[in-house]
């Protein structure tokens, strides 16, 4: 079986506590301010920030480097339901060999022995 077939989240939300941005499109700022019942420019306003490269809005971060929307004990995102694609897509469509930004799944997978990567 592929590796991403049987990929299984291990929700133990280390992807959600690293520095870095989270980016999101127009219509993920809507998603997200509608799920939290407020105005999107609120939303922006507070909770999000322009990429150094001003092409997107990023999630903000709290100064240890998790995501403003992680919840701990047990790990959780608040806004699991309208999540940005960047959230949904790790680690399967993730490119990243970094030891650094590593799925702990992952990681498991390849001590257990699998030799299947992921693709991008
Ligand atoms: S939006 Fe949710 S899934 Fe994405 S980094 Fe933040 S807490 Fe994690
Ligand atoms: S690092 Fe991997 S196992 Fe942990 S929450 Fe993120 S996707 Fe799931």
């Amino acid at each position: 079986m592929d590796w991403n077939d049987s990929f299984k989240c291990l929700k133990c939300g280390d992807c959600c506590r690293w520095h870095g941005y989270v980016r999101i499109t127009e219509k993920e700022a809507d998603s997200i301010a509608e799920f939290l019942g407020i105005d999107v420019g609120e939303f922006i306003g507070k909770m999000a920030v322009i990429t150094a490269d001003r092409r997107s809005l990023s999630i903000d971060e709290m100064p240890n480097g998790d995501c403003i929307f992680f919840r701990d004990e047990p790990p959780r995102c608040e806004i699991y339901d309208v999540r940005p694609r960047q959230c949904r897509d790790f680690p399967i469509k993730w490119n990243s060999r970094s030891k650094q930004f590593r799925c702990r799944a992952e990681l498991y997978a390849e001590s257990a022995g699998s030799s299947t990567q992921i693709s991008a």
